[in-house]
């Protein structure tokens, strides 16, 4: 991993005994480069098969790298958002499966526990998730509730000393793999302004929760995307996440720490497509030449080269915003920054992978149009980047309702 001079050298949460220092940072990314230098074989093997990856979890608990982001007193590495975000980049070298089981496992799943969980909460599911024993996922998406989640028709009801939940969730990354899920549900025959969000940790074990792998997928073939249905599904009343009512507000907040993840994975997908290009333009050889020397090639790869160093520009940026407001969690004009700019580095990132990819694709000429080769295993994942976790016509009207002010806000 690239060494970032401007990442601050505090811990996410923590100080004291807790802080992440110039030790640990080292430490996390030698095992992050260990990580992914083992994982690459298996990674294009399952690939290529279309298949499931289960390296990309047992693998990151030889490495212990499950709680990246959880601060160490709850068995996580503690690391600060830039250097995490750095891993991401690093992870998604290696192709946005592997990464996007980490934003599932830590950005989306661990940390709403970490942000609004009890004290008791964080004590029963965080140690477990960073040593392998619960492996976390995130569930917004419904069938009928995507982009305004308000839509959803997840219910619960209270059941003595248990909440009751019904409902569907509809494309969520970890599914099948999962063992607890931070979940978002309404209460069941509720209506007008009454009607509002609630998240829980739902435990997945048991007949009443079933789920499947969702295989219709042109990429991302290597890690888990699923649905699932609750039938009546028990979930432990103290398994409610935050107040009842705050589950839109613990989404959003949860949303900015996922695109951050999606805008760190793009910028590894750009990167690996400019070194495998590098390399490419320096052996292939056409016109008795080697086609890094005809300028048209050098076209393409000045345009992947302006798309990754923009798009790390964006990304620190957003990371040490994103730090800034985890710092201070009540500071409201922070976490308007953060959420800004990670929209604007998902946004972009995203757009500019897509594009940097297809550049790739086109200096690889025949052998670029085959998942063979990285970069169009690079061009076919990130597209769903500009998709999930926010679409790109959601982070730009975020963007410029932000630059607006209220009145012009496009969601209402
Ligand atoms: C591989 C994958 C993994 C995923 N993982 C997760 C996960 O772990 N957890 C989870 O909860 N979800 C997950 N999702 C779901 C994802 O976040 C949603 O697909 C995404 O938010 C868009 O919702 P939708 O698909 O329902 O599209 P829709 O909301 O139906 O949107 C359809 C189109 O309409 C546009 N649109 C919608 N509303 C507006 C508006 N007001 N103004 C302008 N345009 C609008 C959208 O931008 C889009 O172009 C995943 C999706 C995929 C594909």
């Amino acid at each position: 991993m690239t060494p970032i001079a401007t990442a601050p050298m505090s811990s996410f949460h923590t100080t004291g005994t807790d802080a992440f220092t110039a030790d640990d940072r080292k430490q996390l990314e030698a095992d992050v480069e260990a990580y992914c230098q083992e994982l690459r074989p298996i990674e294009e093997i399952c690939y290529l098969e279309h298949r499931f990856n289960p390296a990309i979890v047992d693998l990151a608990k030889k490495y212990n790298l499950l709680g990246m982001a959880v601060p160490k007193k709850y068995g996580g590495r503690g690391s600060d958002s830039v250097t995490y975000a750095r891993a991401l980049v690093r992870i998604n070298r290696e192709g946005s499966g592997p990464r996007t089981f980490f934003s599932g496992q830590t950005s989306i799943g661990q940390y709403p526990v970490l942000r609004y969980g009890t004290e008791d909460q964080k004590q029963r599911y965080l140690p477990r998730s960073c040593s392998g024993g619960c492996t976390m996922a995130f569930g917004l998406t419904e069938p009928d509730a995507g982009s305004n989640p308000l839509e959803g028709t997840t219910t619960y009801r209270r059941e003595g000393d248990k909440f009751l939940l019904n409902g569907v969730k509809y494309l969520i990354s970890n599914g099948t793999i999962a063992d607890a899920i931070v979940l978002f549900a309404f209460p069941e025959g509720v209506t007008g302004a009454a009607r509002r969000m609630t998240a829980f940790i739902v435990d997945t074990a048991g007949d009443t929760f079933e789920k499947e792998q969702l295989h219709a997928k042109p990429g991302l073939f290597t890690c888990d995307t699923a649905m699932f249905q609750m039938n009546d599904h028990p979930v432990r009343a103290d398994n409610m996440l935050g107040k009842e009512g705050e589950g839109f507000r613990i989404s959003m907040h949860t949303l900015v720490s996922g695109r951050l993840s999606v805008a760190s994975g793009c910028l590894g997908a750009i990167e690996d497509c400019l070194s495998e290009c590098i390399d490419y333009c320096k052996t292939r050889k056409q016109h008795g030449k080697e086609i890094g020397k005809h300028q048209l090639v050098q076209d393409h790869l000045a345009k992947i080269e302006m798309a990754r160093a923009a798009s790390e520009a964006m990304v620190i940026r957003a990371a040490l915003a994103k730090q800034a407001s985890d710092d201070n969690p009540g500071d409201a004009e922070l976490y308007g920054d953060a959420d800004f700019k990670v929209a604007q580095a998902k946004f972009f990132a995203s757009n500019a992978a897509w594009e940097a990819s297809d550049h790739a694709v086109q200096i690889f000429g025949g052998r670029g149009w085959s998942e063979l080769y990285r970069p169009f295993r690079h061009l076919q994942d990130v597209r769903v980047c500009r998709i999930y976790e926010g679409t790109d016509e959601i982070m730009k009207m975020k963007i410029a309702g932000k630059l607006l002010g209220k009145d012009y806000d496009a969601f209402k």
